[in-house]
């Protein structure tokens, strides 16, 4: 199964197959290959079919040479004229090759350039008929291939003339050697048969009849070197519904044996008390806010653990929710744990957590990695004998270092990746505490009821009244002449702004979605020239992550130029502007995220998304819709987005690599996949609770190297 293979000798249980051998059994990898991408985690050929594309160009457009378009991805056949080389302006070796149209092998006009691609000049040789793909540009009067993929024409079409697959890589790791090795490993070789066919299908074959599936070979096949974009539709598809079949099955399992073996403490307050606190609080609760802590009273009150999911756009309080729930804890005999994903935002939670329970509540202390030795000691200690009440950290320093006397409530905030980890864990210690995770991430009922069928589900609808609303543009990359100074304004006003990118590194696949390495130098020299800025994203230390958002948050820092790691949650009060770039690549509900980490004090906020479909794109333009005078929120902005790309939309979404699933990108699954599999789930769980029968001998494999990856990943 997709979702399980851990090894894949877990799978290949019987018999030892090509799959199980070294990278270097596959011809064309060699030993300093097969260093490179061990560290890609990719030891055995099987390592390697499991490595899938990240994306795809397009490139099956294919068109005379003379009649290449500007600005598309495209396929031509020319033949080599002159070869030259030379050394550009910024001393970088730079080859170009003169194209002659086969037809007359007269010059066509059209010229291919490579920057740094020694090879080229040895390959290829004039009078050669070769296969380009890649964008022409107009430079001057006559059109350039910039660095396009090429083979010779007679050659098999791996890089060229086809959907071709883009894998993630590592360094000294060349995308060319990559798609060559999954070819033949999809494709076989001369003399040899692709090891893809050895792969074996372990979905119980009713099923798949049943949902017209393919065949699990074939799926990966078109998965790496798709024919059609329809089939390769189909062959994500298989591979999603089996990861989601296993997810599924694993989720109900665990739920029925949670709620069998429930040993949680019950966990009461009478309603004077409770009423007490929550008049001491600084403000009245919405009714959101009151509904859901009566959910979570119930739970707690009962010995089956609570598993609950407690959702609400940026802003709409969910911590105070989680704070009374944390009192009732205490109240009851027991402690309380609140896990933040970072420091920076177990920090804000311990102030706010302090301040609420000011006055004869709680005891609270912070843990986190910074803490001194003494300190830490102390707080471990008192906690191991229940003599502290509530601890605050992050979710590793928690689940990983700590001892709790008596742990009845675990909070883990901004679960937006899921959680099943934590879930997991935790339980797994021996403690059954009731568990409360929280999450801005709107997610669409559909997955509430099949994914995330182990929780229950509290929502909060409305934010507190007075809050502001971002005010919302959506303007094309030619108004960013404008843009600048106008933030410029802003931050000469003594507030900040966040530009925000699609990607980190300009060298991350060759498309044109701005980076943040490369905005950050172009803005730093020239438009925010004399500014505070700072860099912040994924590939930097977490430490230096962290000093960079601490000095923001600390007003040190006027700019910042990051990726979606601008954290979740965090309170930055004086930020009043958000610019976000290349808009059109993130989700809406993502955009609506993004925005919020502005507006959180009472400076007027805005959020101005930038993009090359500023004009024409739907999507973005529900962005600024008002609904009765109200932007939508981040659900309605959820279930817009699932409407307007459709359902089966899995590609696009760039994979951190972290994700714990291979193919299903959780945030945006397609409800039928999802259905049928809880379906599926069902009727498998409903013949046979426990997976002993043989035929589900392998799914039950498939199950426990679900969870053996959760723990340990
Ligand atoms: P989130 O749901 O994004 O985690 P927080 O819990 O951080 O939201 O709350 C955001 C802000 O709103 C905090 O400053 C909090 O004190 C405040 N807040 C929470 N509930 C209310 C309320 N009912 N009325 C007014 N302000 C509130
Ligand atoms: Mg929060």
């Amino acid at each position: 199964m997709a979702a399980s293979r851990t090894t894949p000798s877990s799978s290949q249980r019987n018999s030892r197959t090509s799959l199980d051998l070294k990278v270097e059994a596959l011809p064309g990898v060699g030993a300093e290959s097969a260093k490179l991408l061990e560290r890609l985690g990719i030891r055995t050929i099987g390592d390697l079919l499991w490595h899938l594309p990240t994306r795809y160009l397009d490139f099956s457009d294919i068109r005379p040479v003379r009649h290449l378009l500007a600005d598309r991805e495209q396929t031509t056949e020319a033949i080599v004229g002159t070869i030259g080389q030379r050394r550009t302006a910024r001393g970088q070796m730079m080859t170009e090759v003169e194209l002659l149209d086969p037809v007359d092998l007269r010059p066509s006009g059209v010229k291919a350039t490579w920057f740094g691609r020694q090879f080229i000049k040895e390959r290829f040789r004039e009078g050669q008929l070769i296969r380009l793909s890649g964008k022409a540009t107009w430079f001057g009067r006559s059109l350039q291939l910039s660095n396009p993929k090429v083979e010779p024409a007679d050659a098999e079409r791996v890089h060229t003339g086809r959907m071709v697959p883009v894998y993630k890589l590592t360094e000294g790791l060349k995308e060319g050697h990559l798609r060559r090795w999954l070819h033949t490993a999809v494709e076989g070789a001369p003399k040899r048969s692709p090891v893809v066919s050895e792969v074996t299908d372990e979905l119980p074959p009713a099923i798949r009849e049943r949902r017209e599936l393919l065949p699990l070979p074939e799926a990966l096949k078109e998965v790496h070197f798709p024919s059609t974009e329809a089939r390769l539709i189909e062959g994500r598809r298989r591979l999603a519904f089996d990861e989601l079949l296993v997810l599924q099955l694993g989720l109900a399992q665990r739920r029925a044996r949670w709620q069998r073996d429930a040993k949680a403490p019950k966990l009461v307050a009478a309603d004077a008390q409770l009423q007490d606190w929550i008049a001491a609080l600084p403000f009245t609760l919405t009714a959101g806010q009151r509904a859901a802590f009566d959910e979570i009273r119930a739970d707690i009150g009962r010995t089956i653990p609570m598993s609950r999911l407690l959702e609400g756009d940026v802003g709409s309080g969910k911590t105070v929710v989680a704070a009374l729930a944390a009192r009732i804890a205490v109240a009851s005999g027991a402690q309380a744990a609140l896990m933040a994903p970072t420091e920076l935002l177990a920090e804000q939670h311990f102030r706010t957590l302090t301040m609420l329970f000011a006055n004869g509540g709680p005891s609270v202390r912070l843990l986190t990695s910074s803490a001194s030795a003494p300190d830490r000691r102390e707080i471990l200690a008192r906690l191991g004998s229940g003599d502290l009440d509530v601890v605050v950290g992050t979710h590793a320093l928690v689940v990983e270092g700590v001892e709790f006397k008596k742990l009845g409530l675990a909070v883990v905030d901004e679960q937006h990746r899921f959680g099943v980890r934590q879930r997991t864990t935790l339980r797994e210690k021996g403690v059954d505490p009731h568990l409360l995770l929280t999450t801005a991430t709107p997610i669409p009922r559909t997955l509430t009821q099949t994914i995330y069928r182990d929780l229950d589900l509290s929502i909060l609808k409305e934010l507190p009244a007075g809050r502001q609303h971002i005010r919302t543009e959506v303007r094309p990359p030619e108004a960013l002449p404008k843009v600048w100074p106008w933030l410029r304004d802003h931050v000469a006003n003594g507030e900040q702004a966040f530009i925000v990118t699609p990607r980190i590194d300009p060298a991350d696949g060759d498309d044109e979605a701005p980076s943040a390495i490369e905005t950050f130098g172009e803005l730093s020299d020239g438009p925010l020239k004399g500014l505070r800025i700072a860099l912040l994203h994924g590939r930097m230390a977490a430490r230096e992550r962290d000093a960079t958002m601490r000095a923001f948050a600390a007003r040190e820092l006027d700019v910042l130029v990051a990726t979606t790691v601008v954290e979740v949650g965090i309170d930055v009060p004086n930020a009043t502007v958000m610019v976000v770039l290349g808009a059109e690549r993130f989700g809406l509900a993502q955009l609506h995220q993004l925005r919020g980490r502005v507006g959180r004090g009472d400076k007027r906020s805005f959020a101005v998304l930038v993009s090359d479909d500023a004009g024409d794109s739907a999507r973005l333009q529900a962005m600024v819709e008002l609904k009765d005078g109200t932007p939508l929120d981040g659900f309605a902005l959820a279930q817009r987005d699932l409407e307007i790309r459709g359902a089966g939309e899995f590609l696009g979404d760039e994979q951190s690599g972290v994700d714990e699933l291979r193919i299903v990108d959780l945030k945006d699954v397609d409800p039928r996949l999802a259905r049928e599999t809880a379906e599926d789930a069902d009727a498998i769980l409903g013949r046979d609770p426990t997976l002993e029968r043989p035929e589900h001998a392998s799914l039950a494999v498939a199950v426990e190297a679900l969870w053996r990856r959760y723990a340990l990943a």
